[in-house]
């Protein structure tokens, strides 16, 4: 199969809203349905780690949407994921405040707290301005950050205010950082 259409169906089935059946996407790309089942076995088998990866963010983007409903104004699981992951590379995998990476963060959570299994393991969306009326989630006031810097900044500093506290939870978790 031409790698074109191997993207194509690599589009239809990991990163559209609602995942189509495979008669659809042989439908859509007018493909025989048997094709089209044997290259979707073939991306999950070779694509493992990828695929993983963009179910964690499909996830997180159907909480937000959900959470956030009138002020998430990402269109498609697509443009999202395109945006996550174009941020995350910029980032480095980093905190877009403290610039602790992801994995570090990770680690403290895991060794420190017993609240929340579910938070701290990743990076999260974070709007860098969140007074009224610019408030939204979209791709130009949207950053990764921390879980800690997250919560921390929550919906009352601006970057700018943000920048004392931000360099005080770098230097802390510095300080504390498990020796790897
Ligand atoms: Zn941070």
């Amino acid at each position: 199969m031409e790698k074109n259409l191997k993207v194509k169906i690599f589009e239809q089935y990991f990163l559209n809203d609602t995942t189509p059946t495979y008669a659809k996407i042989a439908e859509r790309l007018k493909l025989d349905i048997n094709a089209v089942s044997v290259q979707i076995n073939e991306l999950m088998s070779k694509q493992k780690e990828e695929i993983k990866r963009i179910k964690n963010v499909k996830q997180l983007y159907r909480n937000k949407k959900k959470e956030k409903s009138q002020d998430f104004e990402f269109n498609s699981f697509k443009e999202f994921y395109g945006w996550y992951e174009g941020t995350y590379r910029e980032q480095k995998g980093k905190c877009y405040y403290c610039e602790t990476s992801e994995e570090d963060v990770a680690k403290l959570v895991e060794d420190r707290s017993k609240r929340s299994p579910n938070r701290g393991r990743h990076l999260e969306v974070e709007r860098k301005d969140s007074t009224l009326g610019k408030d939204k989630y979209n791709p130009n006031n949207c950053v990764l950050c921390c879980y800690i810097c997250n919560n921390a900044k929550s919906d009352i500093f601006s970057p700018e205010e943000f920048k004392l506290i931000q360099e005080a939870i770098k230097e802390t978790i510095m300080s504390i950082k498990p020796s790897s």
